[in-house]
């Protein structure tokens, strides 16, 4: 029995386990002499395909045959596809590749992988998730869970120092993505009466289109124009070959100005070798406007939770190796950061969760608990590190029905929030409407899934099923629908319930007609064809006369 947590992420992946002692560590990647793999896969020909670092050095060069960011693609509605050499790969196919090589990395270390867990972000809705799921699958692994990756950050905060209830923001700086979550973790005890730590997503913020690739950009920018100056040349005038030079030695000269003051980058100048310094304050300044963005979202993230007092900040995420990160964020928040290996932190908090879900397996299943863990590791470490914490799972959206308003002078049609964000799973909400008009043959029963923790927002689409303004930020989708068939002659006082249920698989709703006891149910997930018929009235109203 082999198990390993696995931080899948937008541009470099990480995997680890317990070691011998219970404590996380990370499987080194030899190759690339890293602790991480790039998400990064270059199709080279028919018969090979690269993934890692190699892949990353011809992202200038053979562009349109490097697939990177697959993460921003998973489990979205728009089914992209990649095509090389007559072959179609779908995102789900391109992140099985990447976690195939994590398995090889383990592989060709003599170890056994067997089951994992696979962070996500906080905000992947539920077709995110199990196309994640789907992926680790593909690649061979028993995927025993997901887990949010600002939890498992904390997760593995805690493992070194456990902690009474504190609020913790996640500032997490990656290579392609931004996100800021507050968690909160709070001492309960659990059946048995032991201590045990929950950890609950309050609030999620960030920006998926902001990371250190642009930190990368605003280098390559600085440099390629440092080499035109230095050869009298335009930027149009830099071959490929320079470009891709540059791209290679921007990573590189960006992490060295995390460790000192300046740096200098050789590149080879269509021919003719040019040295360029980099100061570090030069670096700060032309990204000086990045930071700040980053820090607009930890107010506008702190707005969604009043109340919160931040007690812990912990940084994750390699970008905040930086110290301009360390310096913006100490500065809203002095004395509360803290930092240890954060390009680590998920993947360990990972190790951490799966050891935990295997133990509980082991003695639940079995009646008694294995004598090794994970990779040797004596299960009274691991137990030792993991019994501490309860993670829950929790809904990673809010969802409803679309359901006619008739208060006021004009009827409007609304959704209602039965479930919210960040409740526990399975979440379960029932609540009775009526037919809008007597006689009405039947009810179109939309459901949503959105971002907000309001009770009522407008949906996407109208009671026609026509498109509808709605605010982006809380990312209505429309679900699909439950056709609810009423006998003849329904009145328009007959009680439907209508019930949500929602499971890490998906959103079962049912609606009954309590006069007939008649039952309709469907099951939804999003992303799933939406087959929805515009159909004016076929609704429910809120309220009884
Ligand atoms: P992901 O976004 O895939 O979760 P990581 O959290 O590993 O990725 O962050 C990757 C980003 O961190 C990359 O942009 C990388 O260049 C950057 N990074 C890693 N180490 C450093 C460092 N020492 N200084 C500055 N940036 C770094
Ligand atoms: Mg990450």
């Amino acid at each position: 029995m082999s198990t390993y947590g696995i931080d899948l992420g937008t541009t470099y992946s990480c995997i680890a386990r317990l070691d011998a002692n219970g404590n996380p560590e990370v499987i080194r990647n030899n190759e690339d002499d890293s602790n991480m793999v790039a998400s990064v896969v270059f199709f080279e020909n028919e018969h090979s395909v690269v993934v890692g670092q190699a892949a990353k050095e011809n992202i200038e060069t053979d562009g349109d045959r490097v697939v990177q960011f697959v993460k921003r693609e998973i489990g979205k509605p728009d089914n992209r596809v990649y095509e090389f050499d007559g072959k179609t790969y779908t995102p789900v196919e391109i992140s099985a590749l990447i976690l195939t090589r994590l398995k090889n990395l383990v592989e060709s270390q003599g170890g056994t992988i067997e089951n994992v867990v696979i962070t996500v972000p906080a905000y992947f809705g539920l077709e995110e998730r199990s196309a994640t799921k789907q992926a680790g699958e593909l690649a061979g692994l028993n995927v025993l869970s997901l887990i949010n990756e600002p939890t498992a950050a904390a997760l593995s905060y805690c493992a070194r120092q456990f902690q009474e209830d504190r609020t913790i923001l996640v500032y997490d700086l990656g290579g392609g993505t931004f996100d800021v979550t507050v968690v909160q973790m709070t001492m309960t005890q659990n059946d048995s009466g032991n201590d045990v730590q929950k950890i609950n997503v309050l609030a999620t913020g960030g920006d998926d289109r902001l990371g250190g690739k642009d930190w990368d950009d605003k280098l390559f920018d600085y440099i390629l124009h440092a080499c035109c100056d230095e050869n009298g040349l335009t930027p149009a005038d830099i071959e490929a070959e320079t470009r891709q030079d540059i791209r290679s030695k921007v990573e590189e000269a960006k992490r060295k100005l995390s460790k000192k003051q300046s740096t200098k980058v050789r590149i080879d100048v269509n021919g003719s070798r040019t040295e360029v310094s980099v100061k570090r304050t030069d670096f700060e300044s032309m990204t000086s406007d990045l930071v700040a963005k980053t820090m607009n979202f930890v107010e506008a993230t702190l707005e969604k939770v009043p109340s919160a007092v931040i007690d812990t900040v912990l940084l994750v995420g390699g970008s905040t190796y930086m110290p301009m990160i360390t310096d913006a964020v100490e500065k809203k928040f002095p004395g509360k950061v803290q930092q240890h290996d954060p390009d680590q932190a998920v993947a360990k908090g990972a190790a951490i969760y799966a050891s935990m879900l295997v133990i509980e397996e082991n003695s639940v299943g079995k009646g008694e608990i294995s004598s090794e863990h994970g990779n040797g590791a004596p299960v009274e470490h691991a137990e030792q590190l993991t019994a501490k914490f309860d993670v829950e799972d929790q809904t990673p959206r809010s969802f409803g029905p679309g359901v006619i308003d008739t208060k006021g002078n004009k009827q409007k049609y609304v959704l209602e929030n039965f479930i919210k964000i960040g409740e526990k799973m399975p979440a379960v909400f029932s609540k009775t409407y009526y037919p809008l008009e007597n006689n009405q043959e039947r009810v179109r029963l939309r459901a949503f899934e959105d971002m907000s923790t309001e009770d009522t927002i407008i949906p996407c689409v109208d009671e026609d099923g026509n498109p509808q303004a709605t605010d982006p930020a809380h990312a209505v989708k429309l679900l699909g629908e439950l056709v609810v068939n009423l006998p003849p002659e329904t009145s328009r006082d007959t009680p439907i319930k209508v019930t949500f249920k929602v499971d890490a698989s998906g959103v079962h709703v049912e609606a009954v007609n309590t006069i007939t006891n008649e039952i309709f149910e469907t099951f939804l997930r999003t992303g799933s064809e939406i087959d929805v018929e515009k159909s004016a009235v076929h609704q429910l109203r809120i309220s009884a006369d």
